[in-house]
Order: structure tokens, then sequence, then C-alpha cells
């Protein structure tokens, strides 16, 4: 993001975007960081590029912390959300963005083990990840704000052999909205971000060019979305100045696919 307007009220706040080595939480951990928030890049992979991107948040004079953690590993959450209330004296913004497909698997071969990795690494790391951020956000007078990050297939159903990553999105969906409701009394906003279709490195695995252009043809903005299409909706839903009163909200980011 280039000659952005500064969005005054992200400046000093304390933020953990899980999954953000890489992909979609990259990109919006690094638009965090230019708005003078202080960020935490968290992974299970690729920790030379987190520490890549805290290296240069560091150099262009921001705060940043590489926390590393597999948040579907029992306990392991709990862990990454101590150690950032540790390194940053409390948190303000929880972005639950790790997440993924892990295989794309027809029904006929799903197993328990399967089951059990798509669902502890979509539903179970965010749902504690969240608990122990919800319990950091109440020490704040300002309270804080979550911002989960869901997808169309939670609507569509996903694309083939997706459906035990479609069914944990539409869980995540509507864990978004019982959260804003049972933590609005402690000013804590809970919303989610519903991206469509994003060229990132993952999401290129997953699909063939063929598979692309399909879904090319079916937005009407006629494109696949890219990493910094989704920032600016982060910022805001992020930003109590402009989103105070937006909470329990799933936003469609995704080029007009689903209306
Ligand atoms: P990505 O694969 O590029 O990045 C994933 C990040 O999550 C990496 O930093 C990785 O280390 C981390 N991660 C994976 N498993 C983890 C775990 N167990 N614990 C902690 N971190 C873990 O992902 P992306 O394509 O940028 O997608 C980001 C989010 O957006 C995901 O939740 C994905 O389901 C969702 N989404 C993506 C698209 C898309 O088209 N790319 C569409 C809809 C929704």
């Amino acid at each position: 993001m280039t000659d952005t307007i500064m969005i005054p009220d992200l400046k000093g706040k304390r933020a953990l975007v899980t999954g953000s080595t890489m992909g979609i939480g990259a990109a919006v951990a690094k638009a965090l960081a230019a708005h003078g928030a202080s960020v935490a890049i968290n992974g299970a992979t690729h920790a030379e590029r987190g520490q890549a991107i805290v290296d240069d948040i560091r150099r262009a004079g921001g705060t940043a912390e590489l926390v590393m953690g597999d948040l579907s590993k029992r306990g392991e959450p709990e862990k990454v959300v101590a150690a950032v209330a540790d390194a940053f004296s409390g948190l303000d913004i929880l972005i639950n963005n790790a997440g993924g497909i892990i295989n794309r698997t027809l029904i006929g071969d799903i197993t328990d083990d399967f089951f059990d990795q798509v669902l502890d690494l979509n539903i179970r790391a965010l749902v504690m990840t969240t608990k122990a951020s919800a319990a950091q956000f109440r020490k704040n007078e300002t309270g804080g704000v979550i911002i989960n990050t869901t997808s169309i297939a939670a609507r569509n159903g996903g694309g083939p052999g997706g459906s035990l990553y479609a069914s944990s999105k539409a869980f995540i969906s509507n864990f978004t909205r019982s959260m804003a409701r049972e933590l609005a009394p402690d000013n804590i906003r809970v919303n989610a971000i519903s991206p469509g279709t994003v060229a990132t490195e993952t999401n290129l695995k997953y699909h063939t060019p063929e598979m692309l252009e399909r879904t090319r043809l079916t937005i009407p903005m006629q494109r696949v979305g890219v990493e910094e299409d989704c920032i600016g909706t982060y910022l805001y839903l992020a930003s109590e100045s402009l989103s105070g009163y937006v909470t329990g909200q799933v936003i469609e980011l995704n080029g007009g696919q689903i209306m």
C-alpha cells in the first residue's frame, strides 16, 4: 500500500495476526504495521519469511515480533497469545487468519485423522485463540477487536473435495455472530471477512489455471483477487474510528462473486 491515508487510531495498537508468515495474513500484518500498530507475526511454516517481515517493519521504525506456533496443537493458542501479550504488554487486536483446506478429499476418502486435522486447524485453533485473547482484551479499558477470516466456501460449499474446509468456515461465520453477542458487554467487537478467490501461493497450489479461469468468469469484476485487495477491509474492521459500531458482520470480499 502506497500513498495511504493514515488511520490514526491504529497507531500504538497491539495486534496478533495468525497465519501471517505469508499470504493474506502477511499483507494485513504489514499494513497494520504501516499504520503504526505493533504486530505479532505468527505461522506454523515459513519462519524465515516471517522473520524477514519483522526485520522490514523494524527497519522502518515499527514494532514487530515473530511468534511461531502451530495453533492446531492443543495448548499452543494459549502459549502464542501469552507470548504476544508479554512482548507488547497486552493485546488490542486479534486477526484469526490461520486456516486452510489441507487437502482436497472426497467423502469416501475422509478419515478420522483428516477430519481432526481440518477441524483442529480451522475451528479449534480459532476458538482457543479467541478465548485466550478475550481474556487479554478484558484487561483493557478500550476492550478489543477480533477479525476472523472465513471464506466464500462457507456459503457455496467449496470446491471439489473441500467439504470439511467449507463447513469449518461456515462454523467460523456463525461463531463470529455468537462471539459478537457474547463479548459486546466487554467492549469487544467481533467480525469476519470472507474472501472469494485470492491468488495466494497456497490458493494457486489447489487450483489449476483452468479452474482459476472458470472461477474468474463467474466474478462480475472479471478478475480473481490479490492479497492487496484484502487489506482495506481488515484495516476498516480493526479501526474503532472507522467501524466502532460494527459487530457480528461477515463482509464478503470477492469482486461480486457472491452477493
Ligand atoms: P496461506 O496458505 O498463504 O498462508 C497460511 C498461513 O497460515 C501461513 O503463515 C502458515 O504458516 C499459517 N498456518 C497454517 N497452518 C497453521 C497452524 N496450524 N498454526 C498457525 N499458523 C498456521 O493462506 P492464504 O491463502 O493467505 O489464506 C489465509 C486465510 O484466508 C485462510 O484462513 C484461508 O482459509 C482463507 N481464505 C483464503 C482464500 C484464498 O483464495 N486464498 C479464500 C478464502 C479464504
